[in-house]
């Protein structure tokens, strides 16, 4: 980190320090090391240490511009993990040396509907999302996320890890924690419900892990029959085909709940006819169009929904439920110089299931 520098903005002056950052300066550009600014903490903020931020997919859509909505340069990372190493005076739930996360969420505006229900990521003035959002407190400029040395949040938007957890493999719940114990846990899934989590990635095999414990009978639905055993050993009492018609066939009308992960427009009819009636599907993955039948869904009464992350009373109590459960992600290391070959990889469907970068590596 180099000396902080002194900065009109908004007419209040606040005070930056550059820290280091990877990032990417346009779409089809490679991530690079840069220099970003960060602010020095206010009286409500928490100043934290990065040591480990996991790569999800949602990363990759942003720096390829998927969604049409990247601001350059984009410097992904929302599943966060650090040590705290100042807080600003307003600041009694934390305190220097505490291990805390930092999921997809920095601010939100606590005032609407949303936000007082704990529901901070439906904020109606919009939440500002940990990269790529803008910055409230640093004028023309947007969020930077975690692929960096440190990062300064406001203490609303920290979380505590428990001490029990390998801190590496916490990083991911964080995002594809949270997004897949809200749906089971809104949904109510308990012991006796049959659910299938549709795609064996980084969301999918949290899925699983979360469907298992709260004792649902957990089918991973797959295209892939080569992540099968795997599929198992996380906590899948049954494996699914997606491909294989007959055994599609065979569950149709069997499920109460279906998880989907796939991360990009599909037809979606196939998994509709697994749910019996009243069934429910939720979609995580997909922002495309999906093709959808209402044939299938009108005779059944089926429910196709969607669900964002999750709010942070929640993310704190799916973090308390992997402490209590000794759940975490599967991980695989890397340095931040190699983010460009892991990126290949996720789209290639190629972890196991999820990368965490040792922020180490950057500094
Ligand atoms: P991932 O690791 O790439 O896993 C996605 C899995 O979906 C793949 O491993 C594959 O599993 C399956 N799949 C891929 N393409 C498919 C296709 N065309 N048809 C059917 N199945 C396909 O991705 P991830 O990190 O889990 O993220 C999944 C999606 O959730 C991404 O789009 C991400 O942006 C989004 N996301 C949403 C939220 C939210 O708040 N809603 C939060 C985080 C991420 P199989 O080989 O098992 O079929
Ligand atoms: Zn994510």
């Amino acid at each position: 980190m180099s000396e902080v520098q002194t900065k009109e903005i908004n007419k209040k002056t606040v005070n930056t320090t550059q820290v280091k950052a990877f990032g990417a300066q346009a779409s089809d550009a490679d991530l690079k090391e840069m220099q970003i600014e960060r602010r020095e903490p206010t009286s409500d903020d928490v100043h934290i240490k990065i040591t480990y931020c996991g790569v999800c997919h949602s990363d990759i859509h942003q720096v390829r511009n998927d969604w049409k909505n990247s601001v350059y340069p984009v410097v992904p990372g929302h599943e966060i993990v650090g040590e705290v190493t100042e807080v600003g005076q307003n600041v009694k739930n934390f305190k220097k040396g505490d291990l805390v996360g930092v999921g997809c969420m920095v601010d939100s505006c606590q005032t609407c509907d949303s936000c007082k229900n704990d529901l901070e990521q439906y904020c109606e003035n919009g939440a500002t999302l940990t990269y790529n959002s803008e910055n409230k407190h640093l004028q023309d400029r947007h969020t930077y996320g975690g692929y960096s040395q440190s990062i300064v949040v406001n203490k609303e938007f920290v979380l505590k890890v428990p001490g029990n957890l390998d801190t590496k493999a916490v990083a991911p719940l964080l995002c594809a924690g949270i997004t897949t114990f809200s749906p089971l846990n809104h949904w109510k899934i308990k012991k006796g419900d049959k659910v299938g989590v549709i795609g064996l990635g980084g969301l999918g095999h949290m899925g699983i892990k979360f469907a298992h414990a709260m004792g649902a009978h957990t089918v991973m639905i797959t295209t892939s029959p080569e992540k099968a055993k795997d599929a198992k050993r996380l906590g899948a009492d049954e494996v699914l085909i997606s491909k294989d018609e007959e055994a599609m066939e065979e569950q149709a009308g069997s499920f109460d709940f279906l998880l989907n992960t796939v991360p990009v427009g599909h037809d979606l009819n196939p998994y509709v006819s697994l749910l019996k009636i009243d069934g429910t599907m939720v979609l995580v993955g997909a922002l495309e169009p999906v093709e959808i039948n209402g044939l299938g869904l009108i005779f059944g009464r089926k429910r196709i929904a969607g669900s964002a992350i999750g709010g942070i009373k929640e993310t704190q109590e799916m973090l308390d439920f992997c402490g209590k459960h000794d759940i975490v992600s599967d991980i695989e290391m890397i340095d931040m110089k190699n983010i460009n070959d892991a990126y290949k990889r996720v789209v290639d469907g190629d972890v196991k299931y999820r990368f965490v970068i040792d922020m180490a590596s950057l500094s």
